[in-house]
């Protein structure tokens, strides 16, 4: 899922400063798992701006609401006339959902409230850690199913950098070393010889160093 961390109140605060009447919209998919941008991190955030600006003198009307899911303008329409009716949008979707936002509803400004993250996992209650980049060529297939490009600091393809120490990463102590991690899968599956192989310089343009990518799926457009 898509992995998120609220802004800080103050960043959200000067954001919105000239706005007397706003709609805070949360989002009912990933975000609402992870807990920063459901209905009830709406109704959270909502309380604490109405208090904040209540004490600065600046008191400020906010309309909330939590659509299904914001990233597709299906979800969106059944709010057009409430946008209408603020000056601005405080979006705690991920980016996706603040500019379905921007194209759903270009005259009106919508500002993001979340950091998005990454595509992650649930390694315990509430503790999402990163799995994915969207590097656009997986190479799962040859490394036991762990994600050198979001797991590795330096996104090495041709085992580890030499650095680690008790398998734990040189760059930042709290993680793994991958790569230790890979080669102790890929030896459980009898798959060690996956290492011998000289992989090549990743072509980037396959992420996002070649700009916006598009996706069609042909057979559902017949
Ligand atoms: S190799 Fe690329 S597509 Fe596959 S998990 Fe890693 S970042 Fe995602
Ligand atoms: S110690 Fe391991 S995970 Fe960290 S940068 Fe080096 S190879 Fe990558």
């Amino acid at each position: 899922m898509i992995v998120g961390d609220r802004k800080p109140l103050e960043e959200i605060l000067d954001y919105i400063k000239d706005y007397k009447k706003i709609m805070l919209m949360g989002c009912g998919g990933c975000v609402t798992v992870c807990f920063s941008g459901g209905s009830k991190a709406a109704e959270l955030l909502a309380s604490q701006i109405k208090m904040a600006r209540k004490q600065a003198g600046n008191e400020i009307e906010i309309i909330e609401c939590t659509p299904t899911r914001q990233c597709e303008y299906e979800f969106l329409e059944e709010f057009a006339e409430q946008v209408k009716s603020v000056e601005a949008v405080l979006s705690i979707a991920c980016g996706v959902g603040v500019q379905a936002m921007a194209v759903q509803f270009p005259e009106k400004h919508t500002v993001p409230g979340l950091n998005t993250k990454f595509m992650g996992y649930p390694v315990e209650h509430a503790v999402w850690e990163e799995k994915c980049a969207g590097c656009g060529d997986c190479v799962l297939e040859w490394t036991g199913g762990l994600c050198p490009i979001s797991r590795c600091a330096k996104k090495l393809l041709n085992g580890p950098c030499g650095g680690s120490v008790d398998k734990v990463c040189e760059v930042n102590k709290d993680v793994e070393c991958v790569w230790h991690t890979i080669y102790d899968r890929l030896k459980v599956l009898g798959k060690l010889e996956n290492l011998t192989k000289v992989r090549k310089a990743k072509d980037w343009r396959t992420s996002t160093n070649a700009g916006q990518r598009r996706i069609t799926f042909e057979e559902a457009m017949l």
